[in-house]
């Protein structure tokens, strides 16, 4: 079966030989097992369902979250002339019926499906009379309320399944599953866990690294610079900082393209088509860019701003170097980006606890940017997976050669310090009580009396807040998942108060930014006009300016 399913992947698709995982996850569906394929962005997951639909009898659904991603890979499958339709909202009713004719006379092997057509009753009914073999969810994380872009309707497509008369065999992919969202979209689509394959999380050609202090658009346009004719991606967060930063490049002589979902649809066919085709080496784009985009030759991901959390990073980093060439992934890091993730959260529709839950992802991601471990090893033990390796070797901890400084009585002193203010207070406050400042807020609370007030008055605010947020990544601390957390304790601390343990952390080389309050207040004021703009209501609906200040002056 495996040798037919290799002549295909020949003939059709020209590939020589299966990946990791694809082998394994094809000869299950074959065997008509229901599969779970974790694959890596970029591991091939398309053709894990590809195969098996020309070697099984009837049709296969793929339902896949975007409409511009499903044209794409119909586009391919026919020029590979392998008969493939899809049926979303950008085909009229006629075509929609045709195609629909077509699909229950068996003409396709594969037939895409947008999932909210699911909510059609209508054309549930019409599903069942196609003679169906095989289910395919493609970014099967939409199903689960952990993962990160949950699709509510992705919840009816077991209902579909159900409703089939013969039972077609369910495989599920997805590049970024948490233990939790794995075991949830197994749950949901029944399918065993022994049936789960689970490919390395590790990309080994790809080199991490945080970037702290710099003056972002200085460091993208030397980088740029230095590696003409590179091909590359920078993320921003918000349009305007797309438009922005498109711009200074243009004007610097960089042939840069952009791409976001304020532009017309032609416009964003005619960037992306640039890009894909090497016309362009460099597109800068917000996180709308990229879901299924096919260019394998990213040779760098740069992120200008921070993103929610580690599967969104991982997603978009892992763009780069799709052809197995060592590539970069950068991320460009300033505090008062984690305060815009916060006002998204903030001003999202999640309930209470979603939003915990948000915060905590966001913490996570926090914490990548704040390690000294291995970068490439936080992201595989994020996702779960072991890492068998000590460290990579090439990502920006491992190649570091700052010296370690021992600060175990600077370690021991906020600890102290956090205790005695009961683990009620946020970061920004233990700092101040350790400088020994003169601030109304201590006078207010009698703050001042505190044994440790003034323990670090050598110290910049800055820099205690730094050692602080270092404490917290290396899991001596926590914080509560809040907007505005307070920092608490966790057992690690217990051998180096009691002086068993001693802690490490190399030397700051570039000191953080200064006050960057004002510069947060315009990016929050701009967040929100955007968000004002699409939900099509006043900005001060969305937040007054006061309390854009308040987030501002808590950062
Ligand atoms: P994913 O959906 O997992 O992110 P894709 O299915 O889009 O990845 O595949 C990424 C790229 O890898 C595509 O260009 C695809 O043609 C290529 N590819 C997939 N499988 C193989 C293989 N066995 N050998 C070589 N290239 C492959
Ligand atoms: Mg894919
Ligand atoms: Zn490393």
């Amino acid at each position: 079966m495996l040798q037919e399913a290799q002549k295909i992947l020949k003939t059709y698709f020209g590939y020589s030989s299966f990946r990791t995982g694809q082998e394994e996850i094809i000869y299950q569906i074959l065997q008509k097992q229901d599969t779970l394929g974790i694959l890596p962005t970029g591991g091939g997951k398309s053709l894990c369902y590809q195969v098996p639909a020309l070697l099984a009898e009837g049709v296969t659904i793929v339902i896949s979250p975007l409409i511009s991603l499903m044209k794409d890979q119909v586009d391919q499958l026919q020029q590979a002339g392998i008969s493939a339709t899809f049926l979303n909202s950008s085909i009229d009713a006629f075509e929609m019926e045709e195609r629909v004719r077509d699909a229950i006379h068996g003409k396709y092997k594969l037939l895409y499906i947008a999932p909210e057509r699911l909510e059609t009753p209508n054309f549930r009914a019409v599903l069942e009379r196609i003679p169906i073999s095989i289910v395919a969810v493609d970014e099967a994380h939409c199903i689960s309320q952990w993962g990160h872009d949950f699709r509510l309707s992705y919840r009816l497509i077991y209902q579909m399944i159900e409703g089939l008369r013969v039972k077609p065999t369910v495989v599920a992919l997805t590049a970024t599953a948490t233990p939790i969202v794995m075991e949830d979209i197994r749950e949901q689509l029944r399918i065993p866990r022994e049936n789960t394959v689970v490919t390395g999380f590790k990309r080994e050609n790809l080199t991490f690294s945080v970037v702290k202090g710099q003056e972002k658009r200085s460091f993208i346009l030397k980088y740029i610079q230095d590696r003409p004719n590179q091909s590359g991606i920078i993320y921003a967060a918000t349009r305007k900082e797309v438009d922005q930063l498109h711009e200074f490049l243009l004007q610097k002589g960089i042939k840069a393209g952009k791409y976001h979902a304020g532009l017309s649809e032609e416009e964003r066919n005619h960037a992306q088509d640039q890009f894909i085709f090497e016309k362009i080496a460099v597109m800068v784009a917000t996180n709308a860019f990229g879901m299924g985009i096919d260019a394998s030759n990213v040779r760098f991901v740069i992120h200008h701003n921070l993103p929610k959390n580690m599967e969104s990073y991982y997603q978009e980093a892992g763009r780069a170097g799709r052809d197995g060439e060592r590539s970069e992934c950068i991320l460009l890091f300033t505090p008062y980006d984690i305060q815009l993730q916060k006002f998204l959260i903030e001003q999202s529709l999640l309930d209470e606890s979603a939003k915990q839950i948000e915060y905590e992802r966001l913490q996570k991601m926090t914490d990548y940017c704040h390690t000294e471990l291995c970068l490439q090893r936080y992201i595989v033990e994020y996702f779960g997976d072991h890492y068998e390796e000590e460290t990579c070797g090439t990502c920006q901890n491992c190649t570091d050669n700052r010296e370690k400084i021992d600060i175990t009585t600077e370690a021991q002193m906020i600890f102290s310090c956090i205790k005695r203010m009961d683990e009620r207070f946020g970061k920004t406050l233990v700092a101040q009580v350790l400088k020994g400042s003169k601030n109304k807020r201590i006078i207010e609370m009698h703050l001042q009396k505190l044994s440790t007030y003034g323990l670090l008055k050598n110290r910049t605010e800055k820099d205690i807040a730094n050692l602080i947020d270092f404490l917290i990544a290396e899991g001596y601390c926590k914080l509560t998942n809040s907007q505005y957390p307070t920092v608490g304790l966790t057992n690690k601390v217990v051998p180096v108060l009691k002086g068993e343990q001693k802690v490490y952390k190399k030397e700051q080389a570039i000191r953080h930014l200064l006050d960057a309050n004002d510069e947060l207040f315009e990016i929050l004021r701009t967040v929100r006009k955007e968000i004002a703009d699409r939900e099509k209501v006043p900005p001060y609906i969305v937040f007054s300016d006061s309390t854009l200040r308040d987030m501002c002056a808590k950062c």
